[in-house]
């Protein structure tokens, strides 16, 4: 008798063969394994937004990660293709931590300073977040782009308002040279800012959000991975810039992806990010040795997406059932788009024209 597990693969497998070109399913790094094999296409936001915005014929694109991811994706296709989230639920807290409202409310209080800044939104934000920076001249960023969107924001004389990751925020700002004293940060809970104090003479503003998984890698985890030598750190930028400045690397997943590839065969691994890219780069190098930095942490959100929601979605769209599909439309993804745009314009070498 057939187990489950075989008969949903391989169900998923005809499925997939018979659908053909017609579907693109794309995974994020941190989608279970058991979910990444059939991807057509894996990778971190950056990569995945590009994608998204010329997935070739594919008549419809499955993406597998998390809303915001799929709802980027949706405005960056456009309303012919339609995009599919095989778990609905399926969001994240980062994400959550900044509403369009919240970043309002800051901006009014601000007052006529506000005219010196562009709001910049990190990609792990909600469509609304996306839509309220590109109505203001300001941009998206992902990991891998913050660097080149907050030096063409300075570039073009103004100042970064950035959403919602107080620690890419830091992060990207120390690799700029912009120092912590230099940085006002408006938490959202009290209304208040702190950190420098009012935006008003400050270099930079951050939302006071993070990401709970990338929060819990802490320096003591650090000191033991350096106790054996030939361990190498890498770290995401969301985690405090206390354990980035302790870590051997910072870098986007795909950068650690690269980093791992082209290093030497002795160097071993401690990798502060998700256990899902983890255990992506053991599969890619089996002869290795890749640890995560301190316990093992994951998303809970990106564990939801499973083979059988896969196989749902898939058989759903074949029926023309569209109940899995996220929209966008309308104002709001004219100026989200506007913001995605001015990111993939900067990294393009375009000046950014707020
Ligand atoms: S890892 Fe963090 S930022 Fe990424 S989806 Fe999960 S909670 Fe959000």
């Amino acid at each position: 008798m057939k187990t489950v597990e075989t008969t949903t693969g391989e169900m998923l497998r005809e499925t997939k063969n018979r659908l053909g070109d017609d579907i693109l399913i794309a995974a994020h790094y941190y989608a279970v394994p058991e979910v990444k094999r059939w991807a057509d296409e894996i990778g971190d936001s950056l990569e995945l937004a590009q994608l998204a915005a010329g997935a070739g014929n594919a008549r419809a694109l499955v993406f597998c990660g998390v809303s915001f991811m799929a709802e980027t994706a949706a405005v960056l296709s456009g309303p012919e293709r339609p995009v599919f989230l095989p778990r609905l639920e399926a969001g994240c807290p980062l994400a959550d931590s900044a509403t369009a409202e919240g970043a309002g409310r800051a901006w009014t209080m601000m007052g006529p300073v506000a005219r010196d800044f562009v709001p910049v939104t990190y990609v792990n934000s909600s469509t609304e977040l996306k839509a309220f920076c590109g109505a203001r001249g300001g941009a998206t960023c992902t990991s891998s782009s913050a660097r080149d969107v907050f030096a063409a924001v300075e570039e073009a004389g103004r100042r970064v308002f950035f959403l919602p990751d107080i620690n890419l925020g830091r992060n990207t700002a120390r690799s700029l040279g912009i120092r912590d004293e230099e940085i006002s940060v408006f938490d959202p809970d009290t209304g208040d800012f702190g950190g420098s104090g009012a935006p008003g003479e400050a270099r930079m503003l951050v939302w006071k959000g993070s990401c709970p998984v990338h929060l819990e890698f802490h320096p003591h985890h650090v000191a033991e991975a350096r106790k054996d030598p030939a361990t190498r750190i890498a770290v995401h930028p969301e985690c405090s810039p206390e354990v980035c400045r302790l870590a051997d690397e910072v870098g986007s997943t795909s950068h650690m992806v690269r980093s791992v590839a082209e290093s030497p065969r002795d160097v071993r691994w401690a990798i502060g990010t998700e256990i899902n890219l983890i255990k992506h780069l053991r599969n890619l190098h089996p002869h290795r040795t890749i640890d995560s930095l301190g316990p093992a942490r994951s998303c809970r959100d990106m564990h939801l997406t499973t083979e059988t929601d896969l196989l749902e979605t898939l058989a759903e769209f074949e029926r023309g059932d569209e109940s899995r599909r996220v929209s966008v439309s309308g104002i709001l993804a004219r100026d989200a788009l506007d913001a995605i745009d001015r990111m993939l314009r900067v990294l393009r070498g375009e000046a950014l024209k707020p």
